[in-house]
């Protein structure tokens, strides 16, 4: 089952050809889901092939421009595709404020129905459910209100063994049972166990976004074992200060947050514009944390098994 990032960009602050402001789309089983939305990630979608009328959640981590600016263009141009389907954006309360005012000034209505879901840094938060996938908010630290995200994988339910259905001549009540994980009884005494039965359960795999934050540590309990982690890294060793003072990090923290979370892989983005490379951060993380690379406009990445 698909389960994969396309990063539409990874720059900071500041755009740079080649380095958009923050946005990723996220297709878990082909839903596919807006994490952050910089200035310019509709022209990105359409550069790297994202079908932009398939989103129906957009999450908004904070309220600076690098992340949200996009947004007003991409539901305007909904609008003029004629989207008639809900749309579902979370994100700070104020974020809703935005929208409405560029709406009221414009006169402008829209044929479909915005949900707005605000999201809390008090603590994580599922923000979205169903039979598939998990959408999560967890609190980083900004200078302003800001969370992190997390798309999980729901729990696939394993499959049952075809020989075993015809040995046992088993019962659709039966099979219900063994793929829920519970051994069957018979009233003759015969034990089925589900463990024989089906075929072993496919790891769920998990995404986790730390978008801007300075290094704290709270944020590895919330990512916890994820398969693949974006975190930023603004700055490098020699800005380590400036990291602080600007609510940021460094590719060393981020590195550190992922080994301390144990988790699979880790990206590494939101570079500052006054990088033109990106060597001295990957070296700095890898030096922490190996399995690390830089993310980069068009990338996609596919969430790994562990
Ligand atoms: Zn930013």
């Amino acid at each position: 089952m698909r389960f994969d990032v396309t990063i539409l960009g990874c720059g900071a602050a500041l755009p740079l050809p080649g380095r958009n402001p923050t946005a990723q789309v996220v297709n878990v089983h082909e839903k596919q889901f807006l994490l952050d939305c910089g200035e310019g990630t509709q022209m990105a979608m359409r550069h790297h092939k994202v079908r932009l009328m398939r989103i129906d959640h957009i999450a908004i981590s904070h309220m600076h421009g690098d992340h949200y600016l996009g947004l007003p263009g991409l539901i305007s141009t909904f609008s003029l595709f004629g989207r008639e389907k809900d749309l579902h954006i979370y994100g700070p309360a104020r974020l809703k404020e935005v929208l409405d005012l560029h709406q009221e000034v414009g006169e402008s209505w829209l044929d479909f129905k915005v949900h707005f879901h605000p999201t809390t840094t008090d603590g994580p938060v599922v923000l979205f459910e169903d039979a598939t996938v998990q959408l999560e908010s967890f609190p980083v630290r900004h200078r302003i209100p800001t969370t992190g995200f997390i798309l999980r994988e729901k729990p696939k339910e394993p499959g049952i063994r075809k020989d075993w259905v015809k040995r046992f001549n088993l019962e659709p009540s039966e099979i219900l049972t063994l793929k829920k994980g519970k051994d069957v009884v018979r009233a003759d005494g015969t034990v089925i166990a589900s463990s024989s039965a089906c075929y072993p359960q496919l790891a769920s795999r998990s995404y986790g976004y730390a978008a801007d934050t300075n290094y704290w540590t709270p944020i590895a309990k919330s990512v916890a074992g994820v398969n693949l982690l974006y975190h930023e890294a603004t700055f490098d060793d020699r800005l380590k200060a400036r990291a602080k003072k600007t609510f940021h990090s460094t590719a060393t923290q981020a590195a550190k947050i992922a080994r301390d979370a144990e988790v699979g892989q880790l990206v590494l983005g939101h570079v500052s514009a006054r990088y033109t490379s990106m060597e001295v951060h990957l070296k700095e993380a890898k030096a922490v944390f190996d399995a690390t690379v830089m993310a980069k406009d068009g990338m996609v990445l596919s969430v790994p098994f562990m």
